[in-house]
């Protein structure tokens, strides 16, 4: 897999970290946007929620997108989600979360 720099437009491995041609910090270079994902209304149990949520913080993280929006639902998900993402926020995985102002049943999660 590649990605390009979206400083130069360099195409570069996936895994490189910084673009040979710029030297701009690839894995802190972001497009604004947001991916949404529901992870609590397909009958998902916690853990399964959780392993959802870590996929996704995973595969967006590999991306270029600015956050990922989880959708969790008001239940016990919830409550393990956002157990869940302080322990990311703190390793430094993701930047910040937030519980959406006008709706509790929706976090989004900063990743760059
Ligand atoms: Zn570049």
């Amino acid at each position: 897999m590649q990605k390009t720099c979206l400083n130069c437009g360099m195409i570069v491995d996936q895994y490189v970290q910084h673009c040979p041609k710029c030297d701009n910090a690839l894995d802190v270079q972001h497009d604004g946007s947001t991916i949404t994902v529901d992870i609590a209304h397909q009958g998902e149990r916690v853990h399964e929620a959780l392993e959802k949520m870590q996929h996704e913080i995973d595969a967006a993280r590999a991306g270029v997108a600015m956050n990922l929006r989880l959708v969790v639902g008001s239940g016990l998900i919830r409550n393990e989600v956002l157990l869940a993402l302080r322990d990311s926020e703190f390793r430094g995985d993701i930047k910040s979360f937030a519980a959406e102002p006008h709706n509790a049943g929706a976090v989004l999660v900063r990743l760059k």
